[in-house]
């Protein structure tokens, strides 16, 4: 009898699907951002993973697989995402492309902590960065896909906590003053913390062991050793998810584990049930050194990590993402608008609208049924007389509204629903052929009179 290696998961069928579901939806919402898939090997140079994330950080300390290959060459398995991605980026010159590159990558990373629920030796992330931007609009818009994510997903009670580390002079002057405040203070820190103390005092911050305690609560604040360019760049971080209803914190405690991060950092937690821990699903900020410090230009980049397996925990089993859907199912009333509607039905899916017929199905209750199956959102039916007309009457299962279109309308109408364009009002209404007033954007005298 063999047993899995400690730290590691059979994904059963399914959690599998749970996964999956989890996956599809996260290339979703960041293809809608622009993101682009990147793929790169899970085998790194150790030499890589440690300048990356710092000799002093925990995952190099205790967490990282590294081996001796076959051919004497020091391989480590990639831990985290930004340090392989940018290897990368800089091996094939990618910066070289339109910058920004918004890239996204998802896979399995392997860290050797003590195993426990959500902490795992091998385990999958998903992640995206921004290559080649120096805007805090940037760091911004990614904390709000972050969030974005965990509000479609429905997950209640997440906290987004966000921080600055400044710029270089800040961050300087800020562990200078660390250092002053803890050094009459290292008896009654943990002996990690007194190693970091010399190593990286800001990192003591970020201790899972003194967490709460006085000395830590009562530290030196980063916000007091700020530069102006710091202090007006993380202004505009706020004032930004302000105006997108992003809520957040400011967590001046907030340093995240990974040496490369530079002024903007945030998490997005969730708070522990009756006095539980809490856990951080997703982790991520600002690294502007990080691709020079790897021989590549100096570019500034920002980017995120989601844990899945720990989104996958919070997720609610009954949200949309599992359910199989479609966008339209077609369906005919008599063997004329069958054979009718089976080129419509390929012309939506040309256009990208995924849609559904049951091909089987012998009356309207069997075709209606396949429609819940496929947890269908328009259901789309005509007989002899709408074909005759030329028209379609369109069912809108989620508000319950029902229009009748012109053929001709109907994959315009569709495009619009998938896009949900903000130029299109998607009103639906019947114009008779004539030209919809709302066709250049949301107008108030709208033929469709919805919006008054
Ligand atoms: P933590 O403080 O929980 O150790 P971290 O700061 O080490 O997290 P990151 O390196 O920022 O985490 O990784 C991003 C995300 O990856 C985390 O927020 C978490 O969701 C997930 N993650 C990190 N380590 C593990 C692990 N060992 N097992 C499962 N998921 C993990
Ligand atoms: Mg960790």
């Amino acid at each position: 009898m063999y047993s899995k290696v400690k730290g590691t998961n059979d994904v059963l069928m399914e959690n599998a699907k749970r996964l999956s579901s989890i996956e599809a939806f996260l290339k979703r919402v960041v293809g809608v951002y622009g993101y682009e898939e990147i793929r790169v090997p899970i085998l790194s140079q150790t030499e890589l993973i440690h300048r990356s994330s710092g000799d002093t950080s925990d995952i190099v300390k205790k967490e990282t697989f590294d081996f001796e290959d076959r051919g004497g060459r020091m391989i480590t398995l990639r831990p985290e995402g930004t340090a392989p991605v940018i290897r990368a980026v800089i091996e094939n010159k990618l910066y070289t492309r339109q910058l920004p590159l918004k890239l996204f990558y998802m896979g399995d990373m392997f860290r050797y902590e003590r195993p426990q629920k959500g902490r795992y030796r091998e385990f999958s992330q998903f992640g995206v960065e921004v290559v080649g931007t120096n805007s805090p609009y940037m760091d911004a818009e990614v904390i709000l896909m972050a969030s974005t994510i965990f509000k479609l997903l429905q997950v209640k009670k997440y906290v987004v906590k966000i921080n600055t580390l400044g710029d270089k002079e800040s961050r300087e002057n800020y562990k200078n003053a660390l250092k002053e405040y803890f050094k009459d203070k290292l008896d009654s820190l943990c002996e990690d913390c007194k190693e970091r103390f010399n190593t990286n005092p800001l990192r003591i911050l970020d201790c899972k062991v003194d967490a709460n305690s006085e000395i830590l609560l009562n530290a030196p604040k980063i916000q007091d050793y700020l530069s102006e360019k710091s202090k007006a760049e993380f202004e505009i971080v706020k004032k930004y998810l302000e105006l997108m209803n992003v809520p957040f914190v400011v967590d001046t405690k907030l340093v995240r584990g990974l040496d490369y991060y530079t002024s903007t950092v945030f998490e997005v937690v969730i708070d522990g049930v009756d006095g539980g821990q809490s856990a951080t699903i997703c982790g991520g900020g600002r690294y502007d050194d990080l691709i020079k410090s790897l021989g590549g230009p100096e570019l500034g980049c920002v980017g995120f990590g989601f844990g899945l397996e720990r989104l996958a925990d919070i997720v609610d089993d009954n949200i949309d993402i599992y359910k199989k859907s479609v966008l339209c199912q077609l369906i005919p009333i008599g063997d004329d608008a069958k054979v009718h509607f089976v080129k419509l039905l390929n012309e939506l899916r040309l256009q990208g609208v995924d849609s559904e017929m049951d091909y089987e199905a012998k009356n309207l209750k069997q075709h209606f049924k396949a429609a819940d199956a496929n947890n269908a959102k328009f259901i789309i039916i005509a007989g002899d007389e709408e074909l005759k007309a030329g028209t379609l009457n369109v069912k809108n299962k989620i508000t319950n509204e029902e229009v009748t279109l012109h053929e001709g309308q109907l994959i315009r109408y569709m495009m619009q629903v998938v896009g949900e364009s903000e130029e299109s009002c998607g009103c639906g209404c019947h114009h008779d052929g004539e030209e919809c007033c709302c066709e250049d954007g949301h107008d108030e005298d709208c033929c469709c009179h919805k919006h008054e």
